[in-house]
């Protein structure tokens, strides 16, 4: 029997990313505050946020500074745009800021509301300076199987993950799929990582030459996949993707939409990998989830492009309305001083050895393929059997069962497709509570493992 307030839910809301059918009966997990990792439900039940929401809130719950900053912002200007030249002193401060932070070299910002919708600004600006440079053809994107860029026409057609594909009529035309970088799915019998990043550095190779590189843009790559199953690239990896990309002027673009801001270890993922992106896409933990804020950075090759096009177009005719929002944007000021202030992305680098020893002891599970992670982010991978990595059929749905029981110990955390599970917790968790959430990850899978053999599951 569904709750009153469940109930309503259910005959009012469309939830994204759900089975709209299961919805129906099992309702939904109704939250209502938060403090530090914690958050409460409508009956006052805590939960671990092991998810910091949908990988964002990097500070945690309950930041006065946060709510201060937003509050003062919106009694002195709560809207304002940077359309025809207007702009406002939160969206100046920030991009100043951001240009100081970006790992590569940086001309410009330009604000979005989301990681979506900075993705795909970054499409239609490839577009848009392959023409401004004369050279149309170039305009083909490759991304890679099991990244995520996003749910907008051309995003989710980057997003290699087949349920933003079917019957959603995607892929549009020009934008191709790289193999996925997973080690343990993906490699040959014996092949070393090492050896693994080679070969599929010249599959690319072969794939850029066989559509021809005058026809190929960009590659588009998140330093660690994240809604694709907290996969970490092999050794190597981006700098052959790197070589070959340079050999044919394929621009790399890195989207740091999970990544930026401390995930790794390093303000941005691009440095812990060794990726030398041209431009890159940000969004969630840049305002920590408290307020919806993405962007990109903006090269000089490309800002020059833009220049030239204003010159002939007579304008840049890309923008939304809550393109830097003054109040995200404030938010944001304060979060990356508080960043700074309180060594967040150190302290990150820090506890992470702590955070990844916990998860890799879940190898050790018998559920438990792989155990993988970098930094403050994990995942592993639940199989029928180990030796065979076969898995189980995907309508048992075991990973989101293991998930519910999860929460019914009183963590959250993430089934992805391929029965994985996610694990990122807020930056600022404390090692007592990597723990606790370790802890009621294990149960949740000895759970899980009693209930397969009570519906002996194969
Ligand atoms: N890129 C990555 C790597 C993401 O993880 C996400 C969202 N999870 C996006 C892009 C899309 O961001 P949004 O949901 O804010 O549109």
């Amino acid at each position: 029997m569904l709750s009153n307030i469940a109930a309503r839910d259910v005959e009012t809301l469309i939830h994204p990313y759900t089975n709209l059918a299961t919805f129906r009966d099992t309702g939904p997990l109704v939250l209502e505050r938060g403090h530090g990792v914690w958050v409460y439900d409508t009956d006052g039940r805590p939960y671990l946020e092991g998810m910091a929401g949908l990988w964002c809130t990097a500070l945690g719950y309950g930041n006065e500074e946060l709510v201060e900053a937003a509050a003062e912002q919106m009694g002195r200007l709560p809207f304002a745009h940077l359309f025809s030249g207007r702009s406002h002193d939160p969206a100046i401060e920030l991009a100043e800021t951001l240009k100081e932070l970006m790992p590569v070299p940086t001309s410009k910002i330009f604000f979005t509301s989301s990681g979506s919708e900075a993705n795909d600004a970054q499409v239609k600006l490839l577009w848009y300076m392959n023409n401004a440079l004369g050279r149309p053809r170039k305009k083909k994107i490759i991304a890679r199987k099991k990244g995520y860029h996003g749910v907008t026409v051309a995003t989710a057609s980057l997003t290699g993950l087949p349920a933003n594909h079917a019957d959603w009529d995607l892929p549009i035309d020009g934008f191709l799929h790289a193999a996925c970088p997973h080690h343990y799915r993906g490699a040959e019998p014996g092949e070393s990582e090492e050896a693994f990043s080679q070969r599929l550095a010249a599959e690319l190779e072969a794939q850029i030459l066989a559509e021809d590189p005058d026809t190929v843009a960009a590659f588009f790559a998140e330093p660690v996949m994240g809604a694709g199953g907290a996969i970490v690239p092999p050794a190597g990896y981006f700098a052959a993707i790197q070589a070959v990309l340079d050999r044919y002027d394929v621009r790399l673009v890195a989207d740091e939409v999970i990544c930026g801001f401390g995930r790794l270890g390093t303000w941005f993922g691009s440095e812990a990998l060794g990726m030398r992106p041209d431009t890159l896409s940000f969004a969630k933990a840049l305002t920590s989830g408290y307020l919806p804020l993405g962007g990109i950075s903006i090269d000089e090759p490309l800002y020059r492009a833009m220049l030239d096009e204003s010159v002939k177009l007579g304008g840049f005719g890309h923008g939304t309305t809550y393109s830097g929002h003054p109040v995200a944007c404030a938010v944001a000021n304060r979060a990356l001083h508080i960043y700074r202030r309180d060594r967040i992305v150190e302290r990150a680098a820090e506890r992470a050895p702590h955070f990844q020893a916990a998860l890799a002891r879940l190898a050790d599970h018998p559920l438990v393929g792989e155990a993988r992670g970098l930094g403050m982010i994990g995942g592993i991978e639940i199989v029928a059997d180990k030796p065979s990595k076969r898995q189980f059929e995907p309508k048992a749905a075991v990973a989101a069962r293991c998930v519910a029981f999860a929460q019914d110990e009183g963590l959250i955390v993430r089934f992805l497709a391929g029965d994985r599970i996610a694990v990122c917790p807020p930056l600022v968790i404390e090692p007592d509570e990597i723990d606790t959430l370790f802890e009621r990850l294990a149960r949740a899978l000895d759970r899980t493992a009693a209930w397969i053999a009570q519906e002996r599951l194969e």
